[in-house]
């Protein structure tokens, strides 16, 4: 099986040996902090004990992994799915600390996860699980120490359960000091959500998006062609906003296939057409599928779905000029080198998808200072973020001549590396 802790380690690695060379006469410190960003700075893990609808009682393990938070509490999702495991949620961790360094938000990386398959419970052994999850973390997690937030399988209403039972945990510790709603993030708005964190990840997406076309030269938006496979949230408002904005998006797939319509796709028409007609292909005339949707000959190709959907087998195939990938880890490492040598243009997940931690930080900082900002502010403010993770990108990928995700990682792995230096002690 693919040990993603084991992929985590050897980018690190790899962009180590790049990055080394600007620590002169400090060798040392570096080596030693690559070391250190190796693994997470701790795993909390354990069987959480949950009595079943029957009576009866059930245990499922557990982790929270904190992987680095030189540059601010822990932040990241929890996923509830019953492959996790603890070499995932160790290199989903690590990732996010990439992820938020990328962006420039004051957060480290976390992940959490149980091994559930969620669609076994009921509603109520849901709700106990995740209450218990929250039992076992409270001292260990908070505003300044690690913020939790949705990821697989977990939902709005779980972080408000969530919420709910830290708040409770506190007051009877005498903690209530402690800011409950700036514990978690992803809530819904009664709960202290922010505005536009539904939409941001494909929103941020296609800010991305702006900026890779006018680096590729195109002068008119109408003649740039786009393939998204998933059509579930980060899909639907990547198509969404990218229409709006001019786009021409040909093809959309989700779990079920694709389809494909040269004039162009509007998402809200396609959204309403699978609710009327069960499918996509029920809705449009021409039905692909999702292989020959990763294969079409279009100007960008946006992976939104699942990880792993470009691989060795498929990559050579790949005709699109640029990816922007928008799940997370849609390439393999195999596909990465085969695509960098076809002169593929790439745009990392850890990047392109990182509206959605960003509109994350701003909901924590509303709940900090207890005032809300408009949708418009949201998205006022999300805007110069994503449009200067890019252009950081960009610089360093044309300094060194390497491609997009290596350049992306250069930044990342650069900032904690220099900010774990500040904090010195090494
Ligand atoms: P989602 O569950 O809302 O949608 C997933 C979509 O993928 C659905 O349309 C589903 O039908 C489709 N799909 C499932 N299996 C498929 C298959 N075999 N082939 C093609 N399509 C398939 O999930 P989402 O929130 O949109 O997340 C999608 C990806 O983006 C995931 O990798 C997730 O980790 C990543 N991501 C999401 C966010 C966020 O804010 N939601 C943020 C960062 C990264």
């Amino acid at each position: 099986m693919n040990n993603q802790h084991a992929n985590a380690v050897a980018q690190l690695e790899k962009v180590a040996k790049l990055l080394r060379i600007d620590y002169k006469g400090q060798e040392k410190a570096f080596d030693s902090i690559i070391n250190r960003l190796k693994e997470p700075d701790v795993v909390h893990q354990t069987k959480l004990e949950i009595t079943m609808d029957d009576g009866k009682k059930k245990k499922f393990q557990a982790y929270r992994s904190q992987h680095n938070n030189a540059r601010g509490p822990y932040k990241g999702g929890i996923r509830f799915h019953q492959d996790v495991s603890l070499e995932e949620v160790k290199a989903l961790s690590t990732w996010m600390t990439w992820k938020c360094a990328v962006t420039g938000i004051p957060y480290g990386g976390g992940k959490g996860g149980i091994i559930v398959d969620p669609r076994q419970l009921s509603k109520k052994e849901l709700e106990n699980l995740s209450r218990a999850y929250v039992d076992f973390l409270t001292d260990k997690i908070g505003p300044w120490v690690d913020v939790p937030a949705p990821d697989v399988n977990t939902t709005g209403e779980i972080m408000s359960w969530m919420v709910d039972q830290y708040q409770k945990n506190l007051t009877k510790k005498g903690l209530v000091q402690e800011n409950p709603l700036a514990t978690f993030t992803g809530k819904p708005l009664a709960m202290g959500g922010s505005q536009g964190r539904d939409e941001a990840t494909g929103l941020g997406g296609v800010m991305v998006l702006e900026k890779l076309v006018a680096k590729m030269g195109f002068k008119d938006k109408k003649k740039v062609t786009i393939a998204v496979q998933g059509f579930g949230n980060v899909g639907y408002w990547f198509a969404k906003h990218a229409a709006d904005r001019g786009y021409k998006v040909v093809a959309i797939s989700d779990s079920k296939g694709g389809v494909f319509v040269a004039k162009g796709i509007k998402a809200e028409e396609a959204l309403a057409g699978k609710k009327e007609k069960g499918s996509l292909a029920k809705f449009y005339p021409k039905a692909i599928t999702n292989e020959e949707l990763l294969e079409l000959d279009v100007d960008i190709l946006v992976p939104a779905a699942l990880e792993n959907v470009i691989h060795k087998d498929n990559a050579s195939k790949i005709k699109a000029k640029a990816i922007i990938e928008m799940a997370n880890g849609p390439i393999t490492p195999e596909a990465d080198e085969i695509l960098a040598k076809k002169g593929v243009i790439l745009v990392p997940d850890v990047l392109s998808n990182s509206g959605g931690v960003t509109v994350s930080y701003f909901e924590w900082v509303q709940n900090l200072q207890g005032y809300y900002w408009s949708h418009k502010e949201v998205i006022a403010k999300l805007l110069p973020l994503m449009e200067t993770s890019f252009a950081e990108m960009w610089a360093m990928k044309t300094k060194h001549k390497i491609d997009g995700r290596m350049a992306t990682y250069m930044t990342a792995v650069k900032r904690v590396v220099d900010t774990m230096m500040l904090r010195g002690g090494i």
